[in-house]
């Protein structure tokens, strides 16, 4: 998954067309410029290949994400849900915005369960989140008639899904709004990044402005633009967005090189039956960035943990004793370690965290095991390490 594995002779000649003419800022200096416009043409880059009207580059997936509830109007008193299997940033952002997230279950595809999403709908949830964790899909057709039958925004966080898609289109174009993050080890990187993707022209508007201090953005004059709402300073740098713009142009060497590793891993641990995978929506879209397997109890995945350490095996993870990804762990946020006092709102929404348990994700999450692919691997690397892995599988059965 890390593009930074790929850095090659595209992303240098972006970052010194920067350098050059000294713009570090995607607004404005036109005259100095020599036409570069490293951030606006990545947006048009996400654009075409995203077949998506509108792409808007922020300053990470955290605040892609802060964008995106902002232009939708949620915030204080409203709830969001989102998975307890995902990374903190998701709830980061909902507290951020002022609301409060709702935590669900997961189920077999390791994403958001449709039915734990209806059960948690209140008076007050204005938006689902789905995260697409792992490279593959939530159930977003589900997700889209739960979200019309109760009138809620779908906001999709596809960070970690780069370039898979669902039912022929791409993820994150599915819901109102969808986020990526360019971050140091996804799969396009910018060092530090996100966009937010959408069809709607007036959430584009919005976000355009909020992630600009509220500029209007009319006319070329920075100093005369007014200021029509409240926003903060979550740009990109013409320097990030032009490492992802030599990045961008490799995305589809990127994703068939993931598909071609991801499908000699998952060959040779099919023929071990007690290996089962993670249930994919639509095979054909997976992103293939991981490659995620159960083991039939949390014992046996333990030894797995412990007999590829032993085998010399790296890039895996078992989330289910992992800080960032999974519930158990997230003491801060359940203890609402905040630095400012919060809402009496969120407290009160919070509450409910306490006794809230999480039996059916900790069952999939305990047995999981989740192999990060990498693009650097050659296929011949490829194949001595899914022999390994059957081997070391196989050493504990
Ligand atoms: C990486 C990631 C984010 C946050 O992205 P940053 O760019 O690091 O802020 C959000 N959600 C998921 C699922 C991620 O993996």
């Amino acid at each position: 998954m890390p593009g930074f594995e790929l850095f090659g002779a595209e992303e240098r000649k972006e970052l010194n067309d920067v350098l050059e003419n000294g713009v570090l800022m995607r607004y404005g200096f036109d005259g100095m410029r020599n036409g570069h416009w490293k951030a606006k043409e990545l947006e048009q880059e996400l654009q075409k290949r995203f077949d998506v009207k509108h792409a808007q580059l922020t300053s990470s997936g955290t605040t892609a994400l802060n964008v995106a509830l902002a232009v939708m109007g949620i915030g204080a008193g409203d709830e969001v849900i989102m998975p307890c299997f995902t990374f903190v940033a998701s709830f980061e952002s909902i507290l951020a915005s002022g609301a409060t997230p709702v935590l669900v279950e997961i189920d077999d595809t390791l994403t958001l369960d449709p039915e734990a999403v209806e059960a948690a709908i209140t008076s007050k949830t204005k938006a689902v989140m789905p995260v697409h964790m792992c490279g593959s899909m939530a159930e977003l057709d589900a997700l889209q008639s739960i979200c019309k039958k109760h009138d809620l925004f779908l906001l999709e966080d596809a960070c970690q899904a780069f370039g898979g898609s669902y039912k022929g289109k791409m993820l994150g174009t599915i819901g109102d709004a969808g986020t990526f993050s360019f971050d140091f080890v996804k799969t396009i990187t910018c060092g530090e990044g996100g966009v937010v993707l959408t069809n709607n022209s007036e959430y584009a508007r919005l976000a355009d402005q909020y992630s600009d201090h509220g500029h209007d953005h009319m006319g070329s004059d920075r100093g005369a633009e007014t200021h029509p709402y409240l926003g903060y300073n979550f740009r990109i740098s013409e320097l990030h967005a032009a490492v992802g713009l030599g990045q961008i142009k490799k995305m589809d060497d990127f994703i068939s090189i993931q598909r071609r590793n991801h499908a000699i891993l998952k060959e040779a641990l099919s023929a071990i039956p007690e290996v089962t995978f993670r249930r994919i929506p639509d095979p054909e879209g997976d992103s293939c960035g991981f490659l995620n397997f159960f083991m039939p109890t949390a014992e046996l995945s333990n030894k797995v943990v412990e007999a590829f350490a032993k085998f010399g095996i790296d890039a895996y993870w078992n989330y289910y004793n992992n800080n960032w990804h999974y519930i158990r762990k997230w003491d801060h946020f359940k203890e609402m370690k905040s630095l400012f006092p919060l809402s009496d709102q969120i407290k009160k929404g919070m509450e409910r965290l306490k006794d809230q348990s999480f039996p059916q994700s900790d069952d999939f999450i305990s047995r999981n095991i989740s192999c990060l692919i990498k693009l650097s691997w050659t296929e011949e690397e490829v194949k001595e390490r899914a022999t390994k892995m059957a081997a070391a599988i196989h050493s504990i059965l």
